[in-house]
């Protein structure tokens, strides 16, 4: 038989959206749950991170906590236009009289992560889930009975189940002795947040209100530039050149010229968050303890570029799952359902991150890729493009990797 006691939260570590989620999900499916932060209450997690939020994403948070995916979707917006230009010359712009499609929610919506993220504290307020800060888990020590934790403030815990989302540094993924497969991108790229001007709505700003993608762009030295609008401001994705110093190319003085030249010299001043990045694209090993009473989630359990996508909407998806699995496993009554239910979990999620670890390599290969064969490709491509939509659409779509969700069964029966 199995030995839970589903009266004892199920903790989880890590209060980040993959955490918050967690946390929500187990609520909504009956077991009561705390999280553990290592950060203080007051922290500021800075920058836009994670602005591109997908309609699935929206619905499994209106699932378990109905009106959260819509107060993203007020918050947030559905940007009209795609538009390529190549070397300072158009190939390709579709706008969409209908953006976001006719469903309830939107195909996606643009916000920054810590509105995201304000908005998931909100709903844990609202259900009287606890945030313990200051107690970041430093040791986890399993059994098949359930699961001791040690936090920083000195603290111990018991819980019937350990839900890891404290992010990729994961304490909780070292103490289970799982650990990061895959490499890291061979260019470095500057991701740059500009506010919108005198607290314009983006349809006020005198640039145009698009999703933009520029090869080579004359005016960032021949790099690849991408214009993001997010609810708020604007993203800028610069992608170094090969033998770029990433660190001088991010330097204050650089990057207030890359915005004057990008998108105008009114911008100067609104830049808010410079960051550099190489990307990883690694996977735990596993995502789940010897005794199946831990489960990793979000990015103690995987990262990836950030093209596509599918970073924070793939933690979403993680934390929803491990939720379900640990609300059946608490209360099944023979030990091999539960172990069964947490290693389906890590079946399932192992997969999805194969698959989504794939993708973004595909469009981060497509953009660092540089044979022979990848350059032809896109010349042509754009050579073309003035003749053939389809040409030009291409070189639109490319750099986002496929579109697809990850292939997951709905059982593990075949
Ligand atoms: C530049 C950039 C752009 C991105 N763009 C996108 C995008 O457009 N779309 C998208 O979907 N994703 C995007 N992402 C990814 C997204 O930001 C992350 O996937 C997401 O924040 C991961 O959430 P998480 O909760 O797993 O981890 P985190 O957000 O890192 O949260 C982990 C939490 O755990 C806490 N913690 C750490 N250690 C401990 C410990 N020992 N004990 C307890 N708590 C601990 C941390 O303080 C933190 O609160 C982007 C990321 C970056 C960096």
């Amino acid at each position: 038989m199995s030995s839970t006691d589903i009266d004892q939260p199920v903790l989880v570590a890590g209060a980040g959206p993959t955490g918050m989620t967690a946390a929500l999900a187990l609520h909504a499916r009956g077991i009561p749950t705390a999280i553990l932060e290592a950060d203080s209450e007051d922290r500021d997690r800075a920058g836009s991170r994670a602005i591109y939020v997908h309609g699935s994403t929206l619905k499994t948070l209106e699932r378990n906590y109905p009106g959260l995916g819509k107060d993203l979707v007020d918050e947030g917006l559905v940007w009209p236009t795609r538009r390529t230009v190549w070397r300072g010359k158009d190939v390709f712009e579709r706008t969409y009289d209908n953006p976001g499609g006719s469903g309830e929610f939107p195909h996606f919506t643009s916000l920054p992560q810590v509105t995201t993220e304000k908005y998931m504290h909100e709903a844990l307020d609202d259900l009287g889930i606890d945030i313990h800060w200051d107690a970041g888990v430093e040791s986890v020590e399993s059994t098949p009975d359930g699961v001791h934790v040690e936090t920083a403030d000195g603290r111990e815990w018991e819980t019937p189940y350990l839900i890891g989302a404290d992010g990729g540094g994961s304490a909780v993924r070292k103490e289970i002795g799982s650990e990061f497969e895959g490499d890291q991108s061979e260019n470095s790229f500057i991701i740059v947040d500009v506010e919108t001007l005198d607290g314009n709505t983006i349809e006020e700003e005198p640039i145009p209100f698009e999703r933009l993608f520029h090869y080579d762009a004359p005016e960032a030295g021949g790099r690849n530039v991408m214009l993001v609008p997010f609810s708020g401001g604007w993203r800028l994705d610069i992608q170094c050149l090969g033998d770029d110093d990433p660190e001088e190319i991010a330097s204050d003085e650089q990057m207030r010229e890359f915005v004057r030249e990008i998108m105008g010299e009114e911008y100067v001043d609104n830049i808010q968050w410079t960051s550099t990045y190489k990307f990883l694209q690694v996977i735990a090993d596993s995502f789940v303890d010897e005794h199946r009473r831990v489960l990793l989630a979000g990015e103690a359990a995987h990262l990836l570029a950030p093209f596509g996508a599918r970073g924070m909407n793939s933690c979403v998806a993680d934390a929803d799952e491990a939720a379900s699995a640990v609300a059946v496993a608490a209360r099944a009554r023979q030990d091999a359902v539960a172990r069964n239910e947490v290693e389906l979990y890590a079946a399932r999620r192992e997969r999805a991150a194969e698959y989504n670890v794939d993708a973004a390599g595909q469009a981060l290969d497509y953009l660092q890729g540089d044979t022979p064969v990848t350059v032809l490709r896109k010349e042509v491509a754009a050579s073309l493009a003035d003749h053939f939509e389809s040409a030009g659409e291409y070189l639109d779509d490319a750099p986002y990797g496929p579109h697809d969700a990850p292939p997951i069964a709905a059982t593990g029966n075949y």
